[in-house]
């Protein structure tokens, strides 16, 4: 139980180093990126190394909310997520803000007009994707709950069923990992268990070609199957923590998020004692973020 508990913490701060070690760079073509990235040395938006983008403040929300109900509780979570969006906060993605405003206006089905008001051809943001790992870390013994809890996590801003077969695959394979199951086989069965579903045979090529013979920095960059797609890919041939994330983040496209959910995969593999610590010492609020993370840990071997 003591290794599930550190892998639940390094699943947790994992993704905020992810998000953190990916900011600088955001929506920057591969070829723009620096080589060898300059890890936790540059700021973005006039912020300090070290700080966090949206991904982990609504994951933050997510896993505050596990940690307090032990289940998840959309209304809860819309609560927090309004609370976060009401301090004005430097980065919002759009999906994101058109739905949780129009719940604040009293639209509480604004995530699925969104999508039958949209076009078709609008592809699926990885808004839900980016932040739904700790629900996997917290299921760790219980991943059959994912089967409805993750859909209906993505639901909540990112009603699209393609997000929602991304957040089904990333937080089944998260806890398949912090229970301790080897890293190739996890990313396997998650995503033999999503294949059938809208989206999964694309997530299936995604997991081997993403930034490969499938580019990621393109103007599609900020899809849900490339975040989900590149998160398994490392995720499955573990290379360790840094040096996945520096892979991951060197792709370019949407670097932050992408560099969140692959944070949050690969510190359910190595664990808190995996994480570098020279990056930890740069997060910022590391000591409250890794707080919650016990918290989380409390309610996930409850
Ligand atoms: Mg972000």
């Amino acid at each position: 139980m003591e290794d599930l508990r550190e892998r639940v913490v390094g699943c947790v701060l994992g993704l905020a180093l992810g998000d953190a070690l990916g900011a600088p760079f955001e929506f920057r073509r591969r070829e723009a990126i620096p080589v060898p990235l300059p890890a936790f040395e540059l700021g973005w938006s006039g912020l300090p190394p070290g700080t966090w983008t949206d991904d982990t403040a609504m994951a933050r929300n997510l896993w505050r909310s596990l940690a307090e109900h032990r289940r998840l509780v959309p209304a809860d979570l819309v609560a927090r997520h309004l609370e976060w969006l009401a301090t004005d906060p430097p980065d919002v993605g759009s999906v994101t803000r058109s739905v949780l405003g129009k719940i604040r206006e009293g639209d509480p089905d604004a995530a699925a007009r969104y999508v039958a008001e949209r076009g078709p051809e609008v592809s699926a943001g990885n808004g839900s994707v980016m932040y739904c790992a700790p629900l996997g870390a917290f299921r760790a013994t219980r991943p059959e709950s994912l089967y409805d809890e993750a859909p209906e996590l993505s639901a909540i801003t990112h009603w699209d069923e393609r997000c929602r077969t991304a957040c089904l695959a990333v937080t089944l394979a998260t806890a398949a990992l912090v229970h301790g199951t080897q890293p190739g086989p996890a990313v396997e069965d998650a995503v033999a268990a999503v294949v059938d579903r809208e989206g999964g045979e694309e997530l299936e090529y995604l997991v081997v070609e993403a930034g490969r013979a499938r580019r990621i920095d393109g103007p599609d960059m900020g899809f849900t199957l490339f975040t989900a797609g590149i998160g398994l890919q490392v995720a499955a041939e573990a290379p360790g923590f840094e040096e996945g994330l520096r892979r991951v983040v060197t792709l370019g496209g949407d670097t932050d998020t992408n560099g969140a959910v692959a944070g949050a995969l690969l510190g359910a593999i190595y664990g808190r004692a995996g994480l570098p610590p020279a990056w930890l010492r740069v997060l910022l609020d590391r000591g409250a973020i890794e707080e919650e993370a016990e918290a989380l840990a409390d309610a996930a071997t409850a």
